[in-house]
């Protein structure tokens, strides 16, 4: 895998990386097999957000042994609340589930270590100002971590952390269809390493109507040729994703072309649901992400729409509108009309 530099940081990291955001849904076994797989294929750098045990061990257990050849970024102030995932700024208490984290992968420190998920500008100030990133300061001091980084969705935000001089590392979208504006050219000014999430803009832009005109190469083509951008993080569903994008390695320039797909977004994309589960938990326990997948699945006539929905273990009517969910959204989606429209579509099922 082609390598560039993160940043100022001095890693290494191959331009395809590894977003672990999908890994919830699988078993140890199949999360062993993936991963193993990108290890093979020199893939060395892993994003890993989520706070599921299942997942972190068997991540833990795919690294065994190649510790060393691997860059792993680890999020300070995520946990798990019962069965989904959220978020605290006690840094107490964000300690504690760091190390929760590391214990689970059986590992002694990651290399970049993600403020989590901030987008609000309420929210920066209770991070940067409130302990959080003091006690990341802490933990890099510790040795637990090598490298301090921060993953959002909002430009303002983002770029304020770029430019505080208190962060190596910006995780961001960075995509044809969803794109965080100026954060690239802050790092890159700043000479602080981009990692590129969402790509794919939560798998949409691999579907029809844009499928078309967009491939997993293309899109990965344009998030590289971003300034400032080192990795890109695509999330992987199965072997077959990750060889997908891994064919950007090889693609000639022609297939790497990303001129129409970026013709065709020219517009804004807030409001389209992007599967990144970020707006949970959810008040009621709806796996709200998973909603929307489904009613998205509905429109695209999949026929197996109707049983997904019968599986999901809270469904939509449970939303009680208290509206806990829709300030946590990056993408701004109307997710209390979306519970509505379930309904309307599955009844009390
Ligand atoms: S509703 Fe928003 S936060 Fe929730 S999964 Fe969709 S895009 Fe992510
Ligand atoms: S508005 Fe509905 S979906 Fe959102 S947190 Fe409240 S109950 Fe859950």
């Amino acid at each position: 895998v082609e390598r560039r530099l993160l940043g100022k940081t001095g890693l290494e990291v191959g331009v395809i990386g590894f977003g672990t955001g999908y890994l919830y849904r699988k078993s140890e076994r199949a999360i062993i097999e993936l991963v193993g797989e990108a290890l093979d294929h020199g893939v060395n750098y892993y994003d890993n957000w989520i706070p599921h045990a299942i997942a972190r061990r068997a991540l833990g257990i795919a690294f065994r042994g190649r510790r060393d050849r691997v860059h792993i970024a680890g999020h300070l102030g995520v946990y798990m609340s019962g069965d989904q995932p959220d978020r605290t700024r006690d840094p107490r208490l964000a300690e504690r589930y760091f190390n929760d984290m590391l214990a689970e992968m059986g590992m002694e420190y990651v290399d970049v270590l993600m403020l989590h998920n901030v987008d609000s500008d309420d929210d920066y100030d209770l991070v940067m100002n409130g302990g959080l990133l003091e006690c990341a300061l802490r933990l890099k001091e510790q040795g637990r971590s090598r490298f301090i980084g921060f993953s959002g969705h909002e430009s303002r935000t983002l770029i304020k952390a770029t430019e505080s001089g208190n962060v190596d590392v910006v995780m961001s979208p960075v995509g044809i269809a969803w794109k965080a504006e100026g954060v690239a050219e802050a790092c890159e000014r700043r000479h602080v390493g981009l990692v590129a999430m969402k790509p794919f803009w939560g798998g949409e832009l691999l579907q029809e109507p844009y499928s078309d005109l967009v491939t997993p190469v293309i899109a990965i083509s344009y998030a590289l040729a971003q300034p400032a951008v080192s990795t890109v993080v695509p999330g992987y569903s199965s072997v077959q994703d990750l060889h997908g994008c891994l064919k950007y390695l090889e693609a000639p320039a022609p297939e790497r072309d990303f001129t129409s797909a970026v013709a065709r977004f020219g517009s804004n994309t807030l409001g389209a649901c992007v599967y990144c589960g970020h707006c949970l938990p959810c008040t009621s326990g709806i796996g709200i992400g998973d909603v929307m997948s489904v009613l998205r699945s509905i429109q695209r006539g999949s026929p197996y729409a109707l049983d997904r929905y019968a599986s999901l273990k809270v469904k939509a009517s449970a939303c009680v509108a208290c509206g806990e969910c829709l300030d946590r959204c990056p993408q701004k989606v109307n997710i209390i009309e979306n519970m509505r429209e379930a309904v309307r579509m599955f009844g009390a099922l």
